[in-house]
């Protein structure tokens, strides 16, 4: 894509924005929005981790990402986004996903017959400077698993095969039909 297509795409991604400092309040496509620092979601990872253990904690950031995904998608829709193909999707990835501060979304692989797709991200606001053996995007990967859920009209299931909190350049998901994951989930030997 062009220097200049990208801007101005990423000018009306912020048109959508709009401050409303008598009520104190932010909307983007007539839905109302929280500007939140990051270290509050980190701040949620932690304490569920510490109160739950890290499996439950895990488990918890999906689900509420997933039903995040779903109303995103929601908001798309109704904000006149299409979900028809690659270029769409993308589309919607890349205003949304940097609108909301998620970090450079990117679809990578798009399979409408096989009801699968890789999605690519950085800066993830899970990802924080320690290291760590596992990925660390579950907030992350919930929203776009709901949000594919939305577009195959189907139960979705989704891995994390790359995180850059795990030192990979980029995080990745593969999202699919839950048999489709597993399979791949089993491949991968874990
Ligand atoms: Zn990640």
């Amino acid at each position: 894509m062009s220097a200049i297509r990208k801007v101005r795409r990423l000018r009306e991604a912020f048109r959508a924005l709009d401050v409303d400092e008598k009520r104190g309040i932010i909307t983007a496509y007539n839905e109302r929005f929280l500007f939140i620092p990051t270290k509050l979601i980190h701040a949620i990872e932690d304490r569920l981790s510490e109160s739950f253990g890290p499996a439950t904690a895990t488990s918890f950031e999906y689900e509420i990402g997933r039903e995040g995904g779903v109303q995103y998608m929601r908001i798309a829709e109704k904000a006149g986004f299409k979900f028809r193909n690659f270029q769409d999707l993308s589309s919607v990835a890349e205003r949304l996903g940097t609108l909301a501060g998620w970090g450079k979304v990117m679809v990578h692989e798009f399979d409408p017959e096989k009801k699968t797709v890789s999605m690519r991200w950085t800066d993830g606001v899970s990802v924080r400077n320690k290291r760590v053996n596992l990925p660390v995007c579950h907030f992350g990967r919930g929203i776009l698993t709901g949000a594919m859920e939305t577009v195959f009209g189907t139960a979705c299931d989704s891995l994390e095969v790359k995180c850059q909190g795990k030192g990979d350049a980029y995080c990745e998901a593969i999202i699919g039909a839950p048999e489709e994951i597993s399979r791949l989930a089993n491949g991968l030997g874990s």
